[in-house]
Formats: C-alpha cells, sequence, structure tokens
C-alpha cells in the first residue's frame, strides 16, 4: 500500500485566488456593462525585450542544426550565464563569486520551494508577516511548519515577525534563535525594503545564532533609492549566512520563460547533529544535480541577453514603466487621504484600509464602487489584515483610469 505525505493534508486550501473569482463574478453577473480593472494579479504584462526575443531565435537557430545542436546542459546552468551573472549583479557591488555559487534555475519559485531538502525538518523557521506563500506552504509538505492554530492562522513552529504600519514594516530581530528565518525584500506584498543598516541586524542576529538566512531578492531590479541593498552580500559576513534567490521573472518579464538562480556561497555551512559543519553548497548541488536537469539552452540564452547594453536599456524601461504606474497609483490615492506604502522600490502599493475595515470588506467596496479589484491583504497572513495589495504591473491607461475611479468613490 502507497502511504500518501500527511502532512499535505494539514495544508488549507490555497481560496485566496478562487474566492476572488468568485467575487469577480458574481460582480460581473449582477453588473454585466460595468468593466472591471484588474490591479490584483502578481503577474508582468509588457512584452520581452527584443534583445531577449533575438537572442531566443538565434538559439533555437543553432538547436535546428547538427553542429550547433545541444542536448544536456550542465545542470547549474551555462557559464556564459552565469559569468554574465556574476560579472553585472555582483562584481559592481563589490561582490566577488565563483562559478560553482551560482546555480541557475528555472525561477526563484522551484528554489525558493525546494532549499527545504537540504535542511533537517525539525528546524525551526521564521517569517516575515504578512508573506509570499511559498515560504510557509513548502515548509508545512515535510511536516517543518508544525500544525495549523485555526484561531491565530500561525503555524506552530513558525515564527510569525509582524510588519505593519505600527513598526514602519520593519520585522523586529527576534528575541530567541530560529534556525532558519525568511526575509523577501524589496517585500512581497507590502512593497517595502530594508536599508543596508536594518539588514545589517539580520545578518549581525543570523551570525551570532547560527541562523541559515533564506534571502528572496526577486524585486531587486525595482529598487530606485540608494540605501537600499541589492543583495544580502553587500552585508560583510553574510556568505557565512545567507542563501540569495533572484528571477528574471519581475527583472525581465521572464514569467513565462522560466529563468532565475540561486547563490550558496562555499563558506555557507549547517550542521550536523554531531556538531560537524557541512557547506550547503555542496548538498545543494547534489540536490540539483539530481532532481534537476537544468534550464534550456534557449531560455539561457535569453538570460544572457539582458546583460548586453541594449538588453539593459530595455528592461530598465519596462521597470521604468512600471515604476511610473506606481507612482501615478501612489499618488492618486494618497490625494484620496488614503495610507499607501510600497511602491518606491517596488511594483507593489500596500494600502491600508480606512476606518478599520477589513480586507475582504475594503476589497468588495472597492470592487463594487470602484469596480477596481486588488488582492487582500489577509491573503498574505494575519499581518495582511487591514490592508489590500495593488500591483503596478498593469497597462498605464487602466492604473490611470482606476485612480481616476476611486478618487470619485472616496
Ligand atoms: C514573483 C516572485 C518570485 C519569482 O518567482 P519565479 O518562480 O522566479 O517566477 C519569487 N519570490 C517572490 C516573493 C515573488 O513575488
Amino acid at each position: 500500500m502507497a502511504l500518501v505525505n500527511e502532512h499535505f493534508l494539514k495544508l488549507p486550501g490555497s481560496y485566496l485566488f478562487s474566492d476572488i473569482a468568485k467575487r469577480v463574478n458574481t460582480f460581473k453577473i449582477t453588473h454585466p456593462k460595468q468593466d472591471i480593472i484588474r490591479l490584483g494579479i502578481g503577474d508582468v504584462t509588457r512584452p520581452l525585450a527584443p534583445a531577449c526575443v533575438e537572442a531566443m531565435h538565434k538559439a533555437v537557430e543553432e538547436m535546428a542544426h547538427a553542429e550547433t545542436f545541444r542536448g544536456y546542459g550542465p545542470e547549474q546552468g551555462y557559464d556564459f550565464l552565469i559569468e554574465a551573472v556574476i560579472k553585472n549583479d555582483y562584481v559592481p557591488r563589490g561582490i566577488h563569486l565563483a562559478n560553482s555559487e551560482v546555480f541557475i534555475n528555472d525561477g526563484a519559485k522551484s528554489d525558493t520551494g525546494n532549499i527545504g531538502d537540504i535542511l533537517r525538518h525539525d528546524n525551526s523557521v521564521g517569517v516575515t508577516d504578512p508573506i509570499y506563500p511559498v515560504y510557509i506552504d513548502s515548509n508545512v509538505m515535510c511536516g517543518r511548519a508544525g500544525v495549523l492554530e485555526e484561531a491565530t492562522g500561525r503555524w506552530s513552529n513558525v515564527t510569525y515577525m509582524p510588519c505593519t504600519s505600527e513598526n514602519n514594516f520593519i520585522p523586529a530581530i527576534p528575541d530567541k534563535r530560529i534556525d532558519i528565518v525568511y526575509l523577501c525584500y524589496p517585500n512581497n506584498p507590502t512593497g517595502t525594503t530594508l536599508t543596508k543598516a536594518e539588514l545589517k541586524k539580520w545578518v549581525d542576529y543570523a551570525l551570532a545564532n547560527d541562523t541559515l538566512i533564506l534571502f528572496d531578492a526577486a524585486y531587486e531590479a525595482y529598487i530606485q533609492e540608494t540605501d537600499v541593498p541589492h543583495s544580502i552580500y553587500e552585508i560583510k559576513g553574510a556568505k557565512k549566512c545567507a542563501i540569495e534567490f533572484r528571477s528574471f521573472s519581475k527583472t525581465a518579464g521572464f514569467t513565462g520563460i522560466r529563468c532565475g538562480y540561486t547563490v550558496v556561497p562555499k563558506e555557507l555551512t549547517a550542521a550536523t547533529l554531531e556538531g560537524d559543519r557541512i557547506p550547503l553548497n555542496r548538498l545543494w548541488n547534489r540536490r540539483q544535480s539530481t532532481k534537476f536537469n537544468g534550464t534550456s539552452y534557449i531560455t539561457q540564452r535569453a538570460a544572457e541577453a539582458i546583460y548586453t547594453p541594449e538588453g539593459k536599456k530595455q528592461i530598465q524601461a519596462t521597470i521604468q514603466y512600471y515604476m511610473d504606474n506606481a507612482r501615478i497609483m501612489k499618488e492618486g490615492l494618497e490625494s484620496t487621504g488614503l495610507k499607501v506604502y510600497g511602491g518606491v522600490n517596488a511594483p507593489y502599493l500596500w494600502v491600508k484600509t480606512p476606518n478599520g475595515t477589513s480586507s475582504w470588506k475594503f476589497f468588495d467596496q472597492l470592487l463594487y464602487e470602484a469596480n477596481v479589484v486588488g488582492t487582500p491583504g489577509i491573503g498574505f497572513g494575519p499581518s495582511g489584515e487591514g490592508y489590500i495589495r495593488l500591483t503596478a504591473f498593469g497597462e498605464r491607461h487602466d492604473c490611470i483610469e482606476a485612480m481616476r475611479r476611486i478618487k470619485q468613490w472616496i
């Protein structure tokens, strides 16, 4: 008899996006003439940069001829892409990495979800709250999160670090040891960041407590302000305590192409029960070599093209487009008196609902009064209650029209 992994059964259904769809459908049936603007989805809308398209065409052509055909590539990714990553994303910030410390993948979701493979099931876990759901759910699946406490919506073996307007979205450093901490900056869903000084506190905490930081920098390319670190390795000592995840999804519109990378420094170790220190790079390399057969050659050529002079200019123009949307939305919302966070170094606006309205109630009001769809903050964790997330990934005219409607309503 095959037995199931019963940890999966602890996962509550992911009702957030289906609940949203249900409410939107109900609205459409009762208001067939109203058109809806969707500012809820976290997907990009602008097309690929021409430099990437050209590189993919060229790579397809290579695949079409016996002399230039490529089969399996290295599981860790091709050196041409790894070298472009190191040279462009790290060296200019004074960070030096060996090729073997960078693992090309099919996006950050896979690796943030799979990294737990190389960590014991009984490590304690810490997350900022609200949070990208993958971090928690992937720990639930292997039993590491414990059991769900229905009353609080929290998992028993997870420490939640609330990020709300009360603490300016800066999570407090825990007053106890936690084995593994997930940090995501710039943050999804709040759109907020940590300064270098704030992130340094986390690195210092990790070094003092032998904590592993899993640092998700998927929105690094959206950073506009100078005091915001692009990589955790800008902080001294971070190579000893942190793994960094990056993605081309939001940077270059690769949500449908699928490519990113993970940095596991050579000096990063974790302990066995006997107290021996094991390099995590070695384990991750073994894990990837066994369970992953690499990202497609065509995709890696597309990613390489992001780092060409034309590619850089083109993706920068797209990022600017989204960030102009974010500015228009932020100004529009603030002019109504709403409190808005994020939107400066990230394409997300985290809007406080007025007068203590619940996330879902405000979601409904926004839908019925302004015909605009957001994402209720409670869907990202208990501390998201009382907020709604709007994304700046839409079309410009939709962002402008949405603000006009919200101004008229509020
Ligand atoms: C979008 C996103 C990612 C990227 O996921 P991919 O698998 O690379 O598309 C990673 N982390 C966060 C927090 C995100 O919002």
